[in-house]
């Protein structure tokens, strides 16, 4: 291994539950790379559709990942490049130990209420795509993200995503102080250390140091003080690091314990699935910790509180939205099965769709929040036609008698290339461009040619000619 683990990293884990050495340096020498990926439950329904996409990436098979249910491991890294059902939003790719917090989500949490949910720390999605595809259509999710450009990416990831109920934002953690006691679920997937991480990115092994170890730990808890006045009475508090270090995970939860009115939950685990509970030295408190050397994933810790403290939720001034006029939504109606509850809100030139929670929701979160995306943008709406976005594309939400071309592997790629793949179909006008049943993104079919409209940001760059 070109990075050795620090000393004193090492020496620092020592006598840790579950820590041991030899085992740990050993996993780490190694530096065996595990792929896994989560299918998207909106996009890939039915046993049929989640083979053909797992055996196109993986002739030998993929595996279940034991706390997910719609997690898997390949075993080995295809290009997912090349593969149109990645561009097609049909899975995400994530590192498996964070799959758990669909475990830690369902034992805590009435997944059957409509719930408002935070996702505080949110860039590049993984947890947010996972506590999407968790949540029922009646519920509402803000992923946030407080560095600009990686919003940005969050914004795209949720994109493609394809959800109506989720609202991206760019703000830092003390601004949600305006929100008191509106969420019910706060996930809080700290910025950390990041020794988790070291067997899959040894990169980042020289920039460890047990002075970052301390920082990390004081902005950790800076995050938890800042955001903690949103939770309801009774809410969850679901905290989450890729660190080791005990002063970024059993401290932080003997000092959250320590400074606010939070009752720990401890979780039910499977003895089987290796994960290593630990109970904090002053306060009791449960977390659970993912070592490499014990199961399959990199290196995670997670726990689980319940607020007790009151919380008063804000006065809300009453807003009026933009209407949508008779004309529009007829327009609108060509192009989008609206499911019962979901609203139309014209921002700017575009028209977003919205579903029920945040067609309520959305006026008061604008008046709180830098919002960066919210729903599914439906496009601009013309005098005789809407220009589809390309978020429409990606949601389920495309009326079924909008024309569909159908592709091979190949004019698949080069679509997602922005080339013109030369059709032959008898489609004409726009249509919605498809591999393997699923939607990949727009184009205009002329007599002659085609008009690629496949984001020009999202775009494949890698060469494609020895297909
Ligand atoms: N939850 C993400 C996922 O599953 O894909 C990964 C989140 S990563 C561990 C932590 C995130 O916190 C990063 O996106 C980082 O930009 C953000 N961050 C950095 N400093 C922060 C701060 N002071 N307050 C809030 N978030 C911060």
């Amino acid at each position: 291994m070109s990075n050795p683990l620090p000393a004193t990293l090492i020496a620092s884990l020592e006598g840790l539950p579950g820590f041991d050495r030899a085992p740990f340096e050993q996993v780490h020498a190694a530096a065996e790379k595990i792929t896994s990926l989560r299918l998207n439950p909106l996009k890939v329904s039915g046993k049929a559709v989640q083979e053909s996409i797992l055996s196109a990436l993986s002739a030998d098979g993929a595996t279940q990942v034991p706390w997910s249910t719609t997690g898997f491991y390949l075993p080995r890294r295809p290009s997912f490049t090349l593969d149109p059902y990645f561009h097609a939003g049909a899975y995400y790719v994530q590192e498996a130990s964070s799959m758990f917090l669909e475990h830690a989500v369902r034992a805590t949490t009435d997944l059957d209420q409509p719930l408002k949910v935070l996702d505080l720390c949110a860039a590049p999605g993984g947890k947010s795509t996972l506590l999407q595809s968790l949540l029922n259509e009646q519920s509402l999710l803000v992923a946030n993200e407080v560095i600009k450009p990686r919003a940005s990416l969050l914004a795209d990831n949720l994109s493609k995503w394809g959800a109506a109920n989720v609202v991206v934002s760019n703000n830092d953690p003390r601004d949600f102080s305006r929100l008191p006691g509106y969420f019910d679920l706060v996930v809080i997937d700290a910025p950390c250390s990041g020794s988790g991480l070291f067997r899959r990115d040894p990169e980042l092994i020289p920039e460890w140091s047990p002075e970052n170890v301390q920082l990390c730990s004081q902005r950790q808890q800076r995050i938890l003080a800042d955001v903690l006045p949103a939770l309801k009475e009774d809410g969850i508090l679901i905290y989450s690091t890729c660190s080791f270090s005990k002063e970024e995970d059993e401290i932080i939860l003997d000092w959250l314990a320590d400074h606010f009115e939070l009752e720990n939950i401890p979780l039910n685990i499977p003895e089987e699935w290796q994960i290593v509970t630990t109970v904090t030295d002053k306060r009791n408190c449960a977390g659970y910790r993912f070592y490499p050397n014990r199961l399959k994933g990199e290196g995670f810790f997670i726990s689980c509180f319940r607020k007790k403290e009151m919380a008063h939720a804000a006065k809300r001034k009453e807003t009026k939205s933009a209407v949508v006029n008779a004309k529009e939504k007829e327009l609108l109606a060509s192009w989008i099965q609206l499911p019962d509850g979901y609203g139309y809100l014209p921002h700017q030139d575009e028209m977003l769709i919205l579903s029920p929670l945040l067609t309520t929701e959305i006026a008061f979160l604008q008046q709180q929040l830098y919002i960066r995306k919210a729903g599914v943008k439906a496009g601009q709406v013309g005098k005789k036609e809407l220009i589809p976005d390309h978020q429409l594309s990606m949601s389920p939400l495309v009326a079924e008698r909008v024309p569909v071309v159908d592709v091979e592997l190949k004019a698949a790629l080069q679509y997602l290339r922005k080339e013109d793949p030369g059709i032959d179909t008898p489609v004409r006008g726009w249509a919605l461009m498809r591999y393997g049943q699923m939607a990949l993104g727009w184009a205009k079919i002329l007599p002659n040619r085609m008009n690629n409209y496949y984001p020009k940001e999202l775009r494949i760059l890698k060469d494609i000619s020895g297909l």
